[in-house]
């Protein structure tokens, strides 16, 4: 299927670069930043009351919030993975690492998506380090997303970055946004799935990643 393969390759491309920022892109982007006044405003429009004791603080705290939340939008995942390769070139079996933990926020309704993702490496003489894994995880969560693309995006990188034989991520995230409006069961897990490189075609590795990354 390249045509598909293509697309894939090119909606994780425009998407997990660091925007590029001019001087004067960055004076705009301070001049229309959402502030304390907007959530204010926000507040009020909710129906409450924003100067009342329990919300006096609220916009201060929701701009610190939010700007950890999209954290992700200032890191290079190209960055992360720094690789080594000591004692790893014959290494020929799966890496997996399961439950790394995902915190997002859905792009369609700013809601957020959490839960935990697994990923998997047939190493071609470099392997990185665990807690790299959950750094790129993170680098990625912590920018809107939709579920399927953000497990894409690390999948992609891995692939383009330590150039292994094979890559695979499974994810299953709760979505906020489904289960309160009552559009998906509470509790119900959504899985989504990347399998690149030899995951794509070999039928036996990708029975023996499922069977490594199968919840407990
Ligand atoms: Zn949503």
């Amino acid at each position: 299927m390249p045509a598909k393969k293509s697309l894939v390759r090119l909606a994780a491309d425009t998407a997990r670069r660091v925007p590029p920022e001019s001087t004067q892109q960055r004076a705009i982007a301070r001049a229309a930043a959402f502030g304390s006044a907007d959530w204010r405003r926000l507040l009020q429009t909710l129906g409450e009351d924003p100067t009342r004791q329990g919300l006096i603080e609220t916009p201060e705290r929701m701009t610190r919030a939010w700007q950890h939340w999209t954290r992700g939008y200032g890191q290079d995942p190209a960055a992360i993975l720094k690789t080594f390769s000591d004692g790893s070139e014959r290494y020929n079996e799966l890496i997996v690492v399961r439950r790394i933990p995902v915190y997002s926020h859905c792009e369609h309704h700013l809601a957020p998506f959490f839960g935990h993702a697994a990923i998997g490496y047939l190493p071609a003489g470099r392997i990185v380090g665990l807690s790299k894994l959950k750094r790129l995880v993170d680098c990625f969560a912590a920018r809107l997303q939709v579920q399927e693309r953000l497990t894409q995006q690390i999948a992609q990188t891995l692939l383009e970055e330590l150039e292994p034989k094979a890559v695979g991520v499974v994810m299953r995230c709760r979505h906020l946004c489904m289960e309160s409006r009552g559009i998906s069961v509470p509790g119900e897990e959504t899985v989504t799935s990347a399998m690149l490189g030899q995951l794509e075609k070999s039928a036996p590795l990708r029975t023996e990643f499922l069977s490594l990354t199968r919840p407990d």
